[in-house]
C-alpha cells in the first residue's frame, strides 16, 4: 500500500497514512518531476526605500544571486496610485531573501555598494 501523497510504503494491514492522514492506494503514486526544493531563506536587506531595493536586486541580479522579494506585491499594489498616496504608510518594508548560501556573498555586494 502506498500514501498518495507523500508516497510512503505500507504494509497492507495499513489503510490510511499517519503523516497524511489520507487512504492508502494500492498503486505508487508516480514520482514527482521536480523534488522541491528546499531552500533556507536569510533576510539580507530590510527597506521602505523602493530606489535601494532597486538597487539591490540590480546587484544580486549581476551576481547570480537568486533572491526574494517579501512583501513587495503589497507595494506595488498599494503604489499603483488608484488609493491615494496615504495608503503607502500602510505598507510594512519590504524583506529581500536569498537562499543561506548565497547569503554571505550577498551582504557582502550589499554592503560595500552602500
Ligand atoms: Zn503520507
Amino acid at each position: 500500500m502506498f500514501c498518495p501523497k507523500c508516497g510512503d510504503e505500507f504494509v497492507p494491514r495499513i489503510r490510511e497514512c499517519p503523516d497524511c492522514r489520507v487512504p492508502l492506494a494500492t498503486e505508487a503514486p508516480p514520482k514527482p518531476k521536480f523534488e522541491p526544493e528546499f531552500v533556507e531563506l536569510v533576510t539580507v536587506l530590510v527597506t521602505r526605500d523602493t530606489g535601494e531595493l532597486l538597487i539591490a536586486k540590480s546587484l544580486l541580479e549581476a551576481e547570480g544571486i537568486r533572491y526574494l522579494a517579501k512583501g513587495e506585491g503589497l507595494q506595488n499594489l498599494f503604489g499603483c496610485g488608484s488609493l491615494g498616496a496615504g495608503y503607502n504608510l500602510l505598507v510594512g518594508p519590504i524583506q529581500l531573501q536569498v537562499a543561506a548560501k548565497d547569503a554571505d556573498d550577498a551582504k557582502a555586494l550589499l554592503c560595500t555598494n552602500k
